[in-house]
């Protein structure tokens, strides 16, 4: 829908759209700014610009326009005061990690918490009428500008107003008079400084007008009224209208404060920790300026990197005071932004990864890192993270209990990015030499060699980051595409019966209703279908084989084998009850790991994926290294423990809202569920889970669980995969007889060894003998297997028995040509696959004799090849079928 359209068409008839009651008991006038032709409202009627044009934009800015002074903690703390003191609910801040939507990584708007998807429509599920909550909410479209224009983060607070108009909420009229009061009154802005500009707000199919409010020029809120559906001209209106304001609250502690940047008044006590640290010099004066620049040009130009150099110029700061200060204070806000996103995301259970939305939380690690060496800063990080969660604390309390979590992930994160910078530092070379990357090619680089655009910076491979790169890598990494589904012929059908939430009948009778190919429809049925990772139930029905079953919206459609029954005929159908019973017994296993991973492993353990089959299952976790045999053995352990008290598992079907509220989040394990009732699986209190497949009575059933195999199967997932009940008893059973087996082989292994060195040992005793007998020996002959043959005092021998091995060549032949300088020795063996030859000749044979060229001909007829001087030489082939035409060979050589 076009935004333009829709602004006009309100714009034209500003008494229906946004003309308010305050705006008449107060006296505002309706303005048209004379620059962009956008309208207002204001109390100063000498006003003609909209706040964006105006002169005073930014003039807050070293000059609040209020004596309160309130920074971060505090505005929220005013704020909830105000609202809570005017019949609000305060509601604690929803997840970051959005487990509610699948069509987004990270909770980007106040609003989004209260939404639900089923099918294509979005549904609202407020759990109080009219509410206020602090929402933090993570956007990576911009963070090439955190840290450099003052005003933008990677995380923010927004204060999210909503109401529903009925008998407890309100529309227009009340929220804007509540947003006016709140700035006035509570925060002691003068009424004449409060400009609101007329907007509009569409998306997701429905659409509204919107004020935004504004002082000096900072947008500190805007109110949507979510009002229509359809296209403009024929739209109709909502049956559930919704307001939707979202304020700042870095902007509320920033018009207050009137700091150089809302950084320097949204962090607590890390600002000053780091200035002190770093030793900035810190002139106010210099920096109200450099930031007012800042502020006003940002929108003026395309590219950051110039809106930094205009402000440089404009605010007249010399290059020392460049290096000095602005950039370490940029350094200094983005390491703060970042960090303290990562408290947040982390908290709530993501990891960074090269995967999905953790790609961004682990760029905001390296840019981190990065900016940490680029400015050459010694900081205590796991300090910083305790600071922020002090400091937060007060709003967010549920921080406090996982910063060691935090501070281990991060750790390790970073410990894999001082690994990986050898790698990196060679990508960077080739890059310098090849000159500046494209965005894309910027954008390759990260996704599959991790280097990110600001270790190129901080190696001074590249001088600027482009500043489109953050917001095509965040479009890339915003959300899953979906699947499509499968179309079939089932329209018109009626919801199928299913029996297996009911009484779970494993023989039942059942009309058809519909056949195609060879897919059958029931009226009911207890076969399970495939769903949540649980694998399908296998029977008969009417005499064929189920091998398939799988659900289309609410019908059930059952896949046969070797026939199918007449539409309209009642049949009988059976489940295999052993496979479901194995299957069941799997799926409750799978909560049982996934409660017992995070108990052992840390917060972070979620479950990313599962499958439960007949005779194995696996359970991939979100975990960041792979497991170790003791973190194994200490998980199984844990899950036998449960299996062991016998835990009763019951399950409760809850309104989805009030499920979200008793359980928290924590219940969507295995994804979003796109209905209004929940069905929520409880292991007593050791495991709660919104699931909709098939469980066991109590946990004692299932008798045991055995962890099978590990794996890192990508980035941040580790695969476990396990069988349960009569699989895992006959997996022990079969291991020990494995381990039998293997006890044995290695008693036969260790009985061959200790005969070969027996041999060894008794070869070995035998050289001095033989050295004897063969010098002592005058004329041609064979002493154990040792062919001798004594011509013009040459001696020369050879064997090829079997007796005789490796070490024995080696020592017998160097010892002889050593004791008769005129003797020749050449064996012949097996060793492994090969044929090996050793030739040794002496210092006087050598000469005739050249141990070089006996080794290399006879290799050479063994397919291999041979290498050596003179006096030693050895090679050997594979070709054993070539054993005696080698022997002959070396023979020939030797002895003739
Ligand atoms: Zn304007
Ligand atoms: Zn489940």
């Amino acid at each position: 829908m076009d935004k333009k359209e829709i602004l006009k068409e309100f714009s034209s008839d500003p008494d229906k759209y946004y003309k308010v009651k305050l705006f008449e008991e107060q006296g505002f006038v309706r303005k048209a700014c004379s620059k962009c032709g956008r309208f207002f409202w204001t109390l100063d009627s000498g006003r003609g610009l909209c706040p964006d044009d105006a002169d005073d934009t930014y003039s807050f800015i070293g000059e609040p326009p209020t004596t309160k002074r309130f920074d971060y903690t505090q505005a929220w703390k005013q704020v909830e005061e105000f609202f809570v003191k005017n019949n609000h609910t305060s509601i604690s801040r929803y997840p970051v990690v959005c487990r509610w939507r699948d069509d987004l990584y990270f909770t980007i708007a106040s609003v989004v918490d209260f939404q639900r998807v089923m099918g294509s429509k979005v549904v609202f599920e407020f759990p109080a009428n009219p509410l206020v909550v602090p929402q933090t909410c993570l956007r990576f479209k911009d963070l090439e500008n955190v840290g450099v224009t003052g005003r933008h983060f990677s995380s923010f607070c927004m204060v999210g107003q909503h109401s529903v108009p009925n008998s407890q909420g309100y529309w227009k009229d009340e929220c804007v008079d509540l947003d006016f009061r709140l700035l006035t009154n509570q925060f002691g802005i003068k009424k004449e400084e409060v400009v609101f500009v007329e907007d509009v707000w569409a998306g997701g199919g429905s659409f509204g007008p919107s004020l935004e409010y504004f002082v000096r020029g900072l947008e500190l809120g805007n109110a949507v009224f979510t009002e229509f559906q359809g296209e403009l001209g024929q739209h109709t209106t909502l049956d559930q209208r919704v307001i939707d304001m979202g304020a700042g609250l870095e902007r509320f502690a920033w018009i207050t404060m009137g700091t150089p940047t809302a950084y320097d008044c949204c962090f607590g006590p890390i600002n000053q920790k780091l200035f002190e640290n770093i030793g900035i010099d810190s002139d106010s004066e210099i920096l109200i300026k450099y930031f007012t620049e800042i502020a006003k040009a940002l929108e003026n130009f395309e590219d950051l990197n110039d809106v930094r150099r205009h402000a440089i110029k404009q605010a007249g700061l010399t290059d020392e005071q460049l290096n000095k200060m602005i950039t370490p204070l940029e350094g200094i806000y983005l390491i703060e932004d970042h960090l303290r996103t990562l408290i947040f995301a982390i908290s709530d259970g993501a990891l960074p990864s090269n995967v999905g939305g953790g790609y961004n939380l682990r760029m905001m690690l390296r840019r981190i890192n990065g900016t940490i060496n680029r400015l050459n800063l010694k900081l205590d990080v796991d300090g910083l993270i305790d600071t922020h969660i002090d400091y937060l604390r007060d709003t967010y309390p549920e921080l406090d209990a996982k910063r060691e979590d935090v501070k281990r992930i991060l750790d390790i994160e970073s410990e894999r990015y001082e690994e990986s910078k050898t790698r990196m530092k060679k990508i960077a070379d080739k890059i310098s030499q090849k000159g500046t990357p494209s965005v894309e090619e910027l954008i390759t680089l990260y996704e599959s060699d991790g280097v990110t655009p600001d270790y190129l910076k901080e190696v001074n491979a590249i001088s600027e980051i482009p500043s489109t790169f953050y917001s095509k890598l965040s479009d890339l990494h915003q959300s899953e595409k979906k699947k499509e589904i499968e179309k079939l012929p089932l329209e018109g059908l009626p919801e199928t019966d299913t029996l297996f939430y009911k009484d779970d009948p494993m023989e039942f009778d059942a009309k058809v209703v519909k056949v195609f190919d060879d897919h059958v429809v029931l009226d009911r049925t207890s076969f399970y279908a495939r769903g949540g990772g649980q694998e399908p139930d296998h029977g008969i029905i009417s005499g064929f084989k189920v091998i398939d079953v799988d659900k289309h919206a609410d019908i059930i459609v059952h896949k046969l084998e070797g026939g199918v029954p007449k539409e309209g005929e009642t049949v009988s159908c059976k489940v295999d009850s052993t496979r479901r019973a194995n299957i069941t017994k799997n799926h409750t296993s799978t909560h049982i790991l996934n409660a017992s991973s995070r108990g052992v492993l840390g917060s972070w353990v979620w479950q990313h994926s599962a499958f439960k089959e007949d005779d194995h299952a696996r359970l991939d976790i979100t975990h960041h290294s792979s497991l170790t045999n003791e973190q194994v053995k200490q998980i199984e352990d844990a899950a036998n423990n449960m299996v062991k008290q016998n835990y009763s598992v019951t399950i409760q079907y809850f309104d989805r809202g009030t499920a979200e509220q008793k359980y928290g989040f924590r219940i969507y394990q295995g994804g979003v569920v796109p209905v209004k009732s929940v069905r929520i699986v409880s292991i007593e209190d050791k495991d709660i889970e919104a699931c909709g497949g098939t469980h066991v009575k109590k946990t004692g059933e299932i008798d045991l669980i055995k962890i099978t195999k590990t794996k890192r199967i990508q980035d941040g997932v580790i695969r476990l995969e396990f069988v349960s009940g009569q699989t895992a008893q006959e997996y022990v059973k079969l291991q020990e007889i494995e381990q039998r087996k293997k006890a044995e082989e290695l008693v036969q292994k260790e009985l061959k060894e200790k005969q070969r060195e027996e041999e060894k040992q008794k070869t070995k005793e035998k050289i001095p003998a033989l050295l004897e007998q063969i010098t002592a020996l005058s004329s041609t002959g064979t002493i154990d297997e040792i062919e001798i043959k004594v011509e013009n005092s040459m001696k020369r021998c050879f064997t090829n028995s079997n007796q005789y091995d490796e070490f024995f060549h080696m020592n017998f032949g160097k010892k002889l040509v050593k004791k008769n300088l005129n003797s020749v020795y050449v064996g012949i063996f097996e060793s492994g696959l090969t044929i090996r030859v050793v030739a040794y000749s002496g210092e006087e044979a050598s000469k005739s004799k050249n141990a070089g060229n006996i080794a290399k001909s006879v290799a050479e007829i063994l397919g291999g090849a041979g290498g050596g001087d003179a006096k030693f030489a050895q090679g050997g082939g594979k070709d054993t079928s070539k054993i005696d035409e080698a022997i002959a060979k070396a023979k020939s050589m030797i002895l003739e």
